[in-house]
């Protein structure tokens, strides 16, 4: 209650503009996400890792944009790419030359993790629902398999609660779905013996659970729902819109195994409004108005600032890159356990992810209240990071910055010793 206090006397204009947003918006604001109790921050310039507030505060950046701000804020050369895009028109209702080059550029590089051809869209949720609509119409089957505390979008989100009550929970999902535990190979199994033959038309998977709390698949689950996916005569569809950031020819690459589908957004549209869903030939050739013409249109799907923007995105975030932010995540992971062990913290608090996909989490009956007092005391040390204690690297962080992070992640177990 003390940290929350402190939270809400230093950004009085925070809270105001919260108090006035909420008679425009349900609860103040329109991405769920960003709902804090009693108000979220509001920003109002980004550059490189940092985020300044209305009220009048420099913040380090640890969220990034939940994954799609790997680039940092301000990128030169993306604005740069912006503004050649704005200054010749932005919305042709025609074809653009830069669709086939960013199609091209996207072909090339996930193609090792079964990108054949590709289609891009606004978002990755509208990625994954033209993908599942695609694996519909190419096997004439219904049923999609997915996994607890899966995310694939705002209309396809899977909490542990929905699998365990389905009936009693907040429920808004478009499509008949059946519910595994995730990296469960004996119970995934069992759910799909369960179900009429030639039923499944889909398997959806993420190779790494972001919104899950940042928990990776093992290879053994993912080469099994391969495996699986190819008995079944189903599609696997890796859901790579946060993942692919951790390879360079994305995720499913480095775990050996290769997507029939995959959907990618984020990042790879440089921070613009972008998603992408691609893979086989003989399954993308559905959207083929020649062929099958099964529809997808869109008025942003082409969009001229978005294709330029992801066009030098990809450039940027080239293989060293990947390589040099992954090592830099493992790095600070590292140290974020030896914090930990060092003060006897495991198991209430430990630290999950892949890379630089990291998660500081809690465990044990009083979890919800410590992840609490852990994003006030971050935010007071002018650490921003997502209120789930998801923290996915950007580009522009530097080794002070994690030292930075440390020593009040420290400070945080040293302060509040009684009850952490
Ligand atoms: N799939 C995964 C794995 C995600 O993490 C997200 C977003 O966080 C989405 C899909 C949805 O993407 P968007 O927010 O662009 O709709």
């Amino acid at each position: 209650a003390e940290a929350r206090d402190r939270y809400v006397q230093r950004n009085p204009v925070s809270r105001k503009l919260h108090e006035e947003s909420y008679e425009y918006m349900p609860g103040g604001n329109t991405r769920t996400i960003l709902h804090v109790s009693p108000f979220p921050i509001t920003f109002t310039s980004g550059k490189d890792a940092t985020l300044t507030s209305v009220d009048h505060d420099t913040y380090t950046d640890f969220l990034g944009e939940y994954s799609a701000g790997i680039f940092g804020h301000s990128n030169v050369r993306i604005a740069e790419a912006v503004r050649e895009g704005l200054s010749n028109g932005w919305n042709y209702g025609g074809q653009t030359i830069m669709e086939k080059e960013m199609a091209k550029k996207v072909v090339t590089r996930f193609r090792p993790s079964g990108m054949e051809m590709v289609r891009f869209t606004n978002s990755g949720t509208e990625s994954n629902t033209v993908a599942i609509a695609a694996a519909l119409n190419f096997t004439k089957r219904r049923k999609i398999l997915v996994f607890s505390s899966g995310y694939h979008g705002g209309t396809l989100i899977f909490p542990m609660d929905l699998m365990k009550n389905p009936a009693t929970t907040n429920v808004n999902l478009p499509h008949d779905f059946v519910f595994a535990p995730y990296n469960n190979i004996g119970e995934t199994t069992a759910t799909i013996k369960s179900l009429p033959t030639a039923s499944l038309a889909a398997i959806m998977v993420e190779p790494i659970q972001g919104s899950g709390g940042c928990r990776p698949a093992t290879k053994e689950f993912l080469q099994y729902l391969r495996e699986t996916a190819d008995a079944q005569k189903c599609l696997l569809i890796v859901d790579e819109v946060m993942a692919s950031r951790l390879g360079p020819n994305g995720c499913s690459a480095t775990m050996g195994i290769k997507a029939d589908l995959m959907s990618l957004g984020k990042y790879v549209g440089g921070g613009m409004t972008f998603g992408a869903f691609g893979g086989r030939r003989d399954v993308m050739e559905l959207f083929d108005p020649e062929k099958s013409g099964l529809q997808h249109p869109g008025t942003y799907n082409n969009n001229v600032v978005t294709m330029s923007a992801g066009i030098v995105a990809l450039d940027i975030y080239n293989a060293s890159e990947v390589e040099r932010l992954n090592a830099f995540g493992a790095d600070f992971k590292t140290k974020l356990q030896e914090v930990l062990i060092r003060h006897h913290r495991l198991p209430v608090m430990f630290v999950t992810g892949r890379g630089s996909m990291l998660n500081v989490r809690f465990s044990g009956p009083h979890a919800p209240e410590l992840r609490a007092l852990y994003y006030f005391h971050m935010l007071e040390n002018y650490i921003y990071l997502a209120p789930r204690g998801y923290t996915p690297l950007n580009l522009e962080l530097k080794d002070q910055d994690v030292l930075k992070y440390l020593a009040v992640f420290e400070n945080f177990i040293v302060k509040y010793n009684s009850v952490v």
